[in-house]
């Protein structure tokens, strides 16, 4: 009998200064669901384009009110101070804007109106690539899907297909100016292992993005511990025993694609 054969997609690993190259990337806007999920995705890679002139710019869906491990702190507290580390882990990795919606930690949902404002960053930045937490969860580990990740993900995919460029689609943003534009690429990370189809080789942004996850002082009961399991995670991604981050790379427009609403 012969074994049976998992399939997975075929993984394309790129350099950083490749990965500009194939995709033509001036612009990235990044969403997240929380302060630290970046640093912890895609921070390395982020940091790497950045130092290759890519301007980034990250917008958070919540504050992270309903994180840390202090229970005297207050939501209010705990939000202010995490934007405070965000801005700082922002500042290492090399983001030029931090832009903070009013999501509620552990609430967030694809809804209409979040779907409006992701749009409205999207068309305001007008970027070659769309970096966002994945909408599957995955089941090899459970903590990369939170279920706000999971509705970042669904919010940002739904939002750069088809709203971002369907001029009918929220008309008060025409009306200001934000004009139906195209998404070309998204990359999602936190992807399920079986989605993954792109290492980005981080080599030498390793520690960049140690620095980054310290900023957030809050969220580490044993930052020693997890700064070893970050570097794990990156030499376990990468082929050949150097540092790699993971993402699941989509086409969304190239210019054979036929759109339609
Ligand atoms: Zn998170």
């Amino acid at each position: 009998m012969r074994a049976p054969v998992t399939r997975h997609a075929p993984v394309r690993e790129s350099t950083p200064a490749e990965l500009i190259d194939q995709l033509g990337i001036r612009r990235v806007l990044a969403f997240a669901a929380h302060p630290d999920d970046v640093d912890f995705g895609a921070s390395a890679t982020l940091a790497a384009l950045s130092d290759h002139g890519v301007e980034v710019t990250l917008c958070l869906l919540t504050a992270g009110d309903a994180g840390g491990f202090d229970p005297a702190r207050s939501p209010e507290e705990t939000a202010r101070i995490r934007a405070e580390e965000q801005r700082a882990a922002a500042e290492v990795v090399g983001i030029s804007e931090v832009v903070l919606l009013t999501e509620r930690d552990g609430f967030v949902a694809p809804t209409y109106e979040l779907i409006g404002e992701v749009v409205r960053q999207m068309r305001r930045v007008r970027p070659d690539v769309v970096l966002s937490s994945h909408p599957e969860r995955a089941w090899d580990r459970l903590q990369k899907s939170h279920p706000d990740h999971l509705a970042c993900g669904e919010a940002v995919v739904r939002a750069a297909y088809p709203a971002v460029e369907n001029p009918f689609a929220y008309p008060e943003l025409t009306g200001q100016g934000l004009e139906a534009f195209k998404v070309r690429h998204l990359l999602l990370m936190g992807a399920p292992a079986e989605r993954v189809n792109l290492t980005v080789d981080v080599g030498g942004f390793e520690q960049r993005k140690l620095e980054a996850l310290d900023r957030h002082f809050t969220q580490h009961r044993d930052a020693e511990r997890m700064r070893g399991f970050v570097l794990d995670q990156l030499r376990t991604t990468h082929a050949s025993g150097g540092y790699a981050e993971a993402f699941h790379h989509v086409v969304v427009n190239d210019e054979d694609t036929i759109s339609g609403f």
